[in-house]
Formats: C-alpha cells, structure tokens, sequence
C-alpha cells in the first residue's frame, strides 16, 4: 500500500532526516485514529532498512529489504503489541525486558534495528519504566518507534526522549478518494463508514462499508424515532446493547459532534465546513447545549465499554435523554 497523500509531507521530514545523518533514535509518530501511522512506521522501517534508496533519498519499496519489512519478514524490525494472553490489552513489563535486549543487540543483517511499539499507550507503568532505561542508553543504529493517538497517556518523561511526528487525520474529501481508490464500494458506502467511524479511511479499510451503511442508517432511524418520540426504548437498547454496540456510539458521537460544530458555526473537526443538511433531520432539532450534553454521555458511555457496564440499561437510558432532547 503506498503512502495516503495526507502522509506524504511527514513522510519527507523523515527522509529529511536521514539524508542529513540525523534519523533519530526515538519517534514517536502521534497519530489521529485510523490516519494512517503504522503506514509510517512501515516507511520509517524501509527508510531505515532500504540499500537502494531513490536519487531523492526515499526508500526503493521493491528491493528484498523494503520487500520483507512489508511482509513483516525483516529479522531487525520487531512489533510489540499487546499480549494476547494478558485480557487488559496492555504491554507488559516482560515484553519491554525483551525489547530493551533486542534493541541491545547488534543487527542481524548490519544495518540498522528497528523495534515498533504500539499502541504505545498500552505500556503498563512497570514498562513504561523498563523502557526508560532503554531509551537512556541507546545503541547505534537501534531504533525506537513509538505508535500512539493519545500520548498524553505516556510519561512525560519518555516523551521528551522522543522526536514526536504527527500523522493528523486528512479531509473529509481526500479520505474519501482515497477509499475509493484502495476498494471500489456502493454508492454512498464510504461515506457511511466515515460516518460511523470519523476520518479514519484506515480503520474504515478494514470493514464492510455496507455493513455499516446498514448500521449507521439503523442508528439514524432509530435516533429520529427517539427524538420524535415515538421508540420502543427498552426493545432498541437491548439489540443495540447486543448487536456492535461500540461502533454504534462511535456514530452517534459523530453525529453529535457534527450536529455541536455545525451549530457552533465552524466546520469539521479538520477544518471542512459540512452543510447542516447532511445531518438527519431529528438531530438538527437538537440545540447545541443539549447536543454537548448527550456528546459527553456517549463518550463517557464509550469509555466504559471495557467495564462491566449494563449494556442495555445504559442505552437505555441515554436514548431516553435522546427522546426528551426535544420539546413536543
Ligand atoms: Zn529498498
């Protein structure tokens, strides 16, 4: 997959960087959701890697190098991610030991060692520690990759060891003709996915945009029966509750947020102004102080997720702040 073009001026800093000899030991790539930083942390593996860079400087994409860091093949190139086996999602301490050896030793094939660690955000306090001390006495040529959307999650203290890049989410409009070029989908599919996701193309490649056509057009529905009045409450929260809860609040945030905005007279969050007339017609009936309200009750509903929280009394009782969002 080439680089998405909202990547490309990021990109050239790194390239930047390595022609002046100044690639550096620690990145930490701060991404917005579904942007596109493991793309990144791929080029950042190839420019690091690569024997047969372009008269430019960038990394060749086609040699047996470039070729296994994209198979994920290259013996000096290390993912840490979560631990299966460990059900918080975290990284633990043991996985940081290993790295810090890994990173301790010289490269297989005499070049540079990379080591990717993400989400970054995943590391436990014990290995955010261990990886302190990695980061205090670096090797030549080891190198360090950070991957995060939310680094204020991360000590300050390994942050300012860290050169941070930025991986920002793209336009409305290019992640859409970006999408259409990587997987042809139906009319208004895309868009959906957006929809539902936010400007995240990478993480909407990674479903069924009629799938969640389907489900944001449910969302909706069922929204615009709940302002109107006229929902089976109890019914609707307990399929939702069942049935891809987190990807619907994830599109009722958005509409929220976009219903907020739109009222607050700015446009999306990257800068685009959205016509209030792509919003369901029940939301735009919503003011924006009450708008604000049920946006941080999703989000706080969304946090949750990982609780034991009671999914379908929860619903229910946000789509009854839903109904009553309206004055009849
Ligand atoms: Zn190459």
């Amino acid at each position: 997959m080439s680089l998405p073009p909202w990547l490309a001026a990021t990109a050239a800093r790194l390239v930047g960087a390595q022609r002046a000899g100044r690639l550096p030991a620690a990145l930490l790539i701060h991404e917005d959701p579904g942007a596109g930083g493991s793309l990144l942390a791929l080029r950042f593996a190839q420019q690091l890697l690569c024997r047969e860079h372009t008269a430019d400087g960038e990394a060749c994409g086609q040699c047996a190098r470039c070729r296994r860091v994209q198979q994920d093949e290259h013996p000096d190139v290390r993912h840490i991610v979560p631990d299966p086996e460990l059900k918080s999602g975290q990284i633990s301490v043991d996985q940081i030991r290993e790295t810090s050896a890994l990173l301790a030793m010289t490269a297989y094939e005499g070049g540079g060692s990379l080591v990717v660690i993400r989400p970054a955000e995943a590391m436990t306090r014990a290995a955010c520690n261990a990886l302190l001390k990695t980061l205090e006495e670096p090797r030549a040529g080891a190198h360090l990759l950070l991957l995060t959307s939310q680094p204020s999650r991360l000590p300050a203290t390994i942050r300012s060891r860290c050169l941070t890049l930025r991986a920002p989410a793209p336009t409305r409009a290019a992640a859409l003709a970006w999408l259409g070029q990587q997987r042809p989908a139906g009319a208004g599919e895309w868009e959906a996915a957006l929809d539902v996701l936010g400007n995240a193309p990478l993480a909407a490649l990674d479903h069924d945009p009629a799938a969640l056509r389907a489900l944001r057009d449910d969302c909706v529905q069922m929204l615009e029966q709940a302002v109107a009045g006229r929902l089976d409450i109890v019914r609707v929260a307990d399929r939702w509750a069942k049935d891809e809860l987190p990807l619907r609040l994830s599109a009722i945030e958005n509409h929220l947020t976009r219903r907020a905005l739109e009222g607050a007279g700015g446009g999306g969050g990257s800068g685009e102004l959205r016509p209030a007339a792509h919003l369901p017609a029940a939301l735009q009936d919503i003011n924006i102080a009450t708008a604000l309200r049920l946006l941080d009750e999703v989000r706080e509903l969304r946090m949750q997720l990982h609780t034991s929280l009671n999914r379908p009394l929860a619903m229910e009782r946000h789509l009854w702040h839903v109904s009553a969002a309206v004055a009849r």
